[in-house]
């Protein structure tokens, strides 16, 4: 089976990355959840959105490096190798930060891909797409004739253009049991995939 996986939250956690960026560049009360909605309502509230601008591109730039693999991901996807599936990543995330340094996010992306995953023998370079919009992104999963695919953002399963040969799969570890749609089965964690291609 053809499988295409998004990457940004769906197979990079940024949980730490969050919180390590996040106390290198501002100065949090120690009371602070040092998490995304944490740090962002935080600057929000005290007027500084340019600074969570610019904490995003250093987030998907240099601070990649300080991002995970999810938990069970690479585990599931070497098993679904093994079995003889086949693996893309199709994902849709800017060129350039919207403020900041004009860092090459795309670069980082592949660069810790190629740190990360193809290190362990997974992606080939024709098995990796990071594309700038949305819309290229449905065009790809249907261009490479996915079978199934896995993101954590319902309005990309549910986008009009979503292939209808393809199934959509959610990957919600916060809230699984609340995220449900005709669109999509919904998964929390990695390991619940494989068992999902036998039972389709
Ligand atoms: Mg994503």
């Amino acid at each position: 089976m053809r499988i295409g996986l998004d990457f940004d939250n769906t197979i990079a956690c940024y949980d730490s990355a969050i919180a390590r960026l996040a106390e290198d560049m501002f100065d949090l009360p120690s009371h602070l959840p040092r998490t995304k909605l944490g740090v962002r309502d935080y600057l929000r509230g005290q007027g500084r959105e340019s600074d969570w601008t610019i904490f995003q591109g250093e987030l998907y730039g240099p601070g990649m490096q300080y991002a995970e693999v999810y938990q069970g991901a690479l585990e599931t996807m070497l098993l679904l190798c093994a079995e003889g599936h086949e693996l893309f990543i199709i994902s849709h995330r800017s060129k350039t930060p919207y403020a900041g340094p004009s860092y090459d996010l795309h670069e980082a992306a592949r660069c810790w891909v190629k740190q990360r995953l193809q290190s362990h023998g997974l992606f080939s370079k024709d098995q990796v797409y990071f594309l700038e919009s949305k819309n290229e992104k449905v065009r790809m999963i249907g261009m490479l004739g996915c079978e199934l695919f896995l993101d954590d953002l319902p309005e990309v399963l549910e986008d009009a253009d979503f292939p209808l040969t393809t199934r959509g799969i959610l990957f919600a570890p916060v809230s699984p049991k609340e995220l449900s749609s005709t669109h999509f089965t919904t998964i929390g964690q990695w390991t619940s995939l494989p068992p999902l291609l036998t039972a389709a």
